[in-house]
């Protein structure tokens, strides 16, 4: 904890992932435009955006995506139109074109509107969660986006990869998570915000202090907060019962024989399968109830994403066999992917469905441990396995546990009863309702990246847009006289569009993100895609 004198600065950015390098990168005085030299082929787009006399940090974008939802642009509903219109003038072409490359925006360096602000993340080098690596997942995983999705502004994936490589970055990548990492972690340096970037550090302690914010972890007072920390930092701990398991892999000095038991039917958990050795045998519990609460995996198109669908499909077909035939090992009949070939399933996966492990029992002198286990059915008897070891990745969260309990309850929704949301354990859905109306979701309070529900890099345009423009008004109205400070605002959006056109309506409640969502998941869908949009322009 520092003593002394509080340093006073205008901004703290809590959190140093991919959406508090984006709203850094603004506030150093980056500004977004509309490149008219550059017009979005939505032509009704095309045409408001002709109409804003200024720059896109201070949008009516009610006005400016109400014709979203009947265009004939396929607009994603899955995200805040905020972050929709960011990305779609960022991108506007949206994943069909990986190679072309186009932007309506034009980047305008105006240091003049610079705002001090320090971004403090624990993560030990600029990116979050991606520096991160809290489950058993191998680095050199695909993401699930392709690279010019994940490009934050002024120095872009592509560019990254040049320099690396010697070489221009092939179309349709899926850069592993290493090379995200390192992107993101260079990304500071390249585009000149280093100097206002603090890793490794874990903020504590911030409270109201009169007008201002105090982070007592850091003795710093500020005007205005900014939530970037995300909903990945925590891990979802097993129950009690099952703790016992976690600690086996400790205990191992060689590679064990015994299964690895994993729980869970999500990314995480295909991911600690496609990580291990091929020859590792798994036991994989999952929850299986594909019509009320698929596995995000089923989204997986098996060109696009080979290895989760290859889970998915043995996830599947374990779930077909029937109870009395649980020792039986499904038969596989399709041609299988080079990532499904390279192991013998039959001899490595055992699935079991709806599953609980009912007890445990240490073995080897705590190297392994036998696991009782009872299917769904509860006609089945008991049965048991002989495990090396558990990973339980049946999610992760966000915790908010940094902000003082007073201040908690103003950033939380009203009828946010649960102890978890309380003690800070915040998923994509806890902030949701609240960034539907506003993304400043108390006083001088901002939530950007995947805070606001809308989890990926493509999504976090906009939310810092909106944060940073509201942050640089602040600050200029504090410079300015008490006429300045009276401008009228409707909804902490100033209304900018005037004319035929405003009709302003109030966003939709949209849910939060995913599993998949905010991707194409078949390659097909992106060709039927490409070919309409190059018909869309032609009208
Ligand atoms: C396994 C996985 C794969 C993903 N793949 C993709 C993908 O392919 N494409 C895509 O676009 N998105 C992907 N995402 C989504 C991800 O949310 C975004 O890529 C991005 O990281 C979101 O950025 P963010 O700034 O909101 O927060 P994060 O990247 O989550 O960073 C927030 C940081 O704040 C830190 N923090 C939390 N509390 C504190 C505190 N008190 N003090 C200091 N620091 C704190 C956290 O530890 C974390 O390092 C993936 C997510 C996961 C988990």
């Amino acid at each position: 904890m520092a003593h002394g004198e509080p340093q006073k600065i205008d901004t703290v950015i809590v959190g140093n992932g991919p959406s508090a390098l984006i709203l850094s990168y603004i506030l150093h005085g980056h500004i977004p435009y509309y490149d008219k030299c550059s017009p979005h082929p939505d032509a009704i787009l095309h045409e408001k955006l002709l109409r804003l006399g200024h720059d896109l940090l201070d949008l009516d974008f009610d006005f400016l995506t109400e014709h979203f939802s009947g265009s004939r642009f396929s607009y994603s509903t899955q995200a805040l139109p905020l972050n929709v219109l960011l990305d779609t003038l960022v991108r506007p072409l949206g994943e069909t074109d990986d190679a072309e490359k186009k932007t309506c925006i034009r980047w305008a360096y105006e240091p003049s509107r610079a705002v001090a602000h320090v971004v403090i993340g624990q993560a030990r080098s600029a990116g979050g969660q991606w520096v991160e690596n809290p489950v058993r997942a191998s680095l050199d995983i695909g993401t699930l986006s392709y690279a010019g999705m994940i490009s934050l502004p002024g120095y872009g994936f592509d560019e990254h990869y040049q320099r690396r490589n010697g070489r221009p970055m092939p179309v349709y990548l899926r850069p592993s998570r290493r090379a995200v990492a390192d992107y993101v972690a260079e990304y500071p340096y390249q585009v000149g915000i280093a100097d206002s970037i603090r890793n490794g550090e874990h903020v504590e302690g911030i409270s109201r202090r009169g007008d201002s914010f105090y982070v007592a972890s850091h003795n710093i007072l500020c005007k205005n907060l900014v939530l970037a920390s995300g909903i990945f930092s925590e891990v979802i701990q097993p129950r009690p019962l099952l703790r016992p398991l976690v600690d086996l892999l400790a205990n191992q000095t060689e590679p064990s024989a015994d299964p690895l038991l994993v729980i869970g039917s999500g990314f995480s958990a295909a991911d600690v399968m496609i990580s291990s050795p091929p020859d590792q045998k798994i036991i994989h519990i999952y929850k299986w109830a594909p019509s009320t609460s698929p596995s995000p995996l089923r989204a997986c198109h098996h060109q696009a994403y080979p290895e989760y669908a290859g889970i998915y499909r043995r996830m599947k077909l374990a779930a077909s066999v029937s109870p009395k035939h649980k020792d039986k090992r499904p038969k596989y009949g399709r041609i299988m992917s080079g990532f499904e070939s390279s192991r013998d399933w039959n001899a490595t996966y055992e699935g079991l469905p709806n599953t609980e492990v009912t007890g445990v029992q240490a073995t080897d002198n705590g190297l392994a441990a036998t696991v009782t286990l009872q299917g769904a059915s509860k006609n089945e008897l008991p049965f048991q396995r002989q495990v090396s070891g558990l990973a339980y990745v049946v999610g992760r969260r966000g915790s908010l546990n940094y902000l003082s309990p007073v201040l908690l309850g103003q950033v939380l929704p009203a009828d946010t009863g649960s102890q978890a949301a309380s003690a800070g354990m915040i998923s994509a859905q806890t902030l949701r309702e609240k960034a539907n109306e506003d993304l400043e979701v108390a006083p001088h309070v901002f939530i950007i990246g995947s805070l606001t529900g809308d989890s990926l890099i493509r999504f976090a345009y906009g939310g810092c847009a909106y944060a940073a423009g509201k942050i640089m008004r602040n600050a200029a109205e504090s410079d300015q006289s008490k006429e300045e400070l009276n401008k009228p605002k409707s909804n902490g959006v100033v209304k900018v569009c005037l004319g035929e056109y405003e009709t302003p309506t109030s966003s939709p409640k949209i849910p939060a993100m995913n599993g998949l969502d905010g991707h194409e998941s078949s390659p097909m869908s992106l060709v039927e895609r490409s070919y309409m949009s190059l018909d869309r322009r032609k009208g």
